[in-house]
């Protein structure tokens, strides 16, 4: 038996599960959601312990409004199902020997300034003496920043989608057809009739893509989680911020009893069906070789976690947010390029709207779907790569 929905949803990420909610909240459509792994699956880009939340994103006031109210919907979000997600750390950008880091972070510096979002400078002595785990000859500190609990926030969508009704299968998603209204059908032999489709399914996105529209390139990421030789509790959020070296991240243990560390620099594209899900050990020694300089407690930390996740990155580092330039009853979402997640209570919101034909909140012309409409790719760290 075929099923009837107003709205099918294809993809489970977190950019699915928070369209479910946000549709759901602003409207009454059936909604159907699919995913071909199931919810907060391990193959996701969603389903790890923590992603960063920062408002710093260089010169580029757009992403940092966009985090503005991206913060304003993730504390409505906790407070509608009083669950703790995105724990507050700050962000420290310590400057080191890369000039397009250290560009990157001054550059931030000076928007948060201009905009009245509290930026402070350290200099070496005032560092050692805020935030004794780091070293470095000056950092600059974004107060917004923080910790987001990325499985939580997935299952917490979900869950409050399910709550509100939304229907959540585990189905793939093979075929999608145009027969007077469109068919969804999966490899199960289940047939999904549906008003509009949502398709957000990350690094598989390439697959549901016509000629003409932006493509993206899936590329592996390794994350090294390491446990401090010494006194964890300092490497907790509620002392010690996230941080960005040269060409390396770190977030606080939260969720976890390690620190998290991973190359944002790494360019290793890959086929999302056949990625090798295991971390390099050239990787691990290279997150020690920057916890050395940087954060010298963690260099020789115990590995207790590993994971491999895959950015799906548009050749500018925008999102794609939009129509189908032919059809307007689907949506993509997708093109995250490695730092959507802490926009997902927005790109959800941003999505409904679409769905629902209600203006969108924030300009969208920035995330066309059309090649012809994006902008030139963007020369390297200009909104700080990944995360
Ligand atoms: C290592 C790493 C670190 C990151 N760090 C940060 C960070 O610190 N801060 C930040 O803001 N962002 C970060 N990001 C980016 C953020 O995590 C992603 O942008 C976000 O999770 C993408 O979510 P998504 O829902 O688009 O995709 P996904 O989570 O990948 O979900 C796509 C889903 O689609 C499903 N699917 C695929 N094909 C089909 C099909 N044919 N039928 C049905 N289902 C299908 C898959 O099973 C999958 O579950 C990071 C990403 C990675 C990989």
């Amino acid at each position: 038996m075929p099923i009837e929905t107003d709205v099918c949803i294809v993809g489970g990420g977190v950019m699915g599960a928070a369209t479910a909610y946000s549709i759901s909240r602003m409207s009454d459509r059936k909604i159907v959601l699919l995913d071909r792994y199931g919810l907060g699956n391990e193959y996701c880009s969603s389903n790890d312990v923590n992603r960063v939340f920062r408002f710093a994103y260089g010169g580029d006031q757009f992403y940092t409004e966009m985090a503005v109210e991206s913060l304003r919907l993730w504390k409505e979000l906790e407070k509608e199902t009083s669950q703790e997600l995105l724990i507050p750390a700050g962000l420290l950008m310590l400057e080191g020997d890369d000039e397009h880091a250290n560009r990157f972070n001054e550059s931030s510096f000076r928007m948060l300034t201009k905009l009245e979002l509290g930026a402070h400078i350290y200099n070496g002595p005032e560092l050692k003496k805020r935030f004794p785990q780091f070293q470095a000859g000056r950092a600059f500190f974004d107060p917004h920043g923080g910790v987001l609990l990325a499985a939580k926030s997935l299952e917490t969508f979900a869950s409050e989608a399910g709550r509100r009704g939304v229907k959540i299968l585990e189905k793939h998603v093979t075929k999608v057809q145009d027969k007077s209204g469109l068919e969804i059908e999966t490899a199960e032999g289940q047939t999904i009739r549906a008003k509009k489709l949502v398709v957000t399914v990350g690094p598989w996105s390439n697959g549901f893509l016509k000629d003409g529209l932006t493509g993206m390139t899936p590329t592996r990421q390794q994350l090294v989680y390491l446990k401090p030789s010494r006194d964890l509790e300092r490497f907790r959020p509620s002392s010690c911020p996230v941080f960005f070296t040269d060409y390396h991240y770190g977030l606080p243990a939260a969720g976890i009893n390690g620190v998290k560390i991973s190359n944002k620099e790494l360019i290793d594209p890959v086929d999302p069906e056949t990625a090798r899900r295991s971390v390099d050990q050239e990787q691990i020694e290279q997150c020690r070789d920057a916890c050395r300089k940087f954060v010298p407690d963690l260099a020789e930390g115990e590995v207790v976690q590993t994971k491999v996740c895959l950015y799906d990155m548009t050749e500018n580092s925008d999102f794609v947010i939009d129509r189908d330039p032919d059809h307007r009853d689907i949506v993509y979402g997708y093109g995250f390029s490695g730092h959507g997640f802490k926009f997902a209570p927005l790109i959800g919101k941003l999505l409904a709207e679409l769905v629902l034909d209600i203006d969108p909140s924030f300009d969208l012309s920035r995330f066309s779907v059309q090649k012809s409409r994006r902008k030139p790719q963007l020369t390297s760290g200009q909104l700080g790569k990944g995360e």
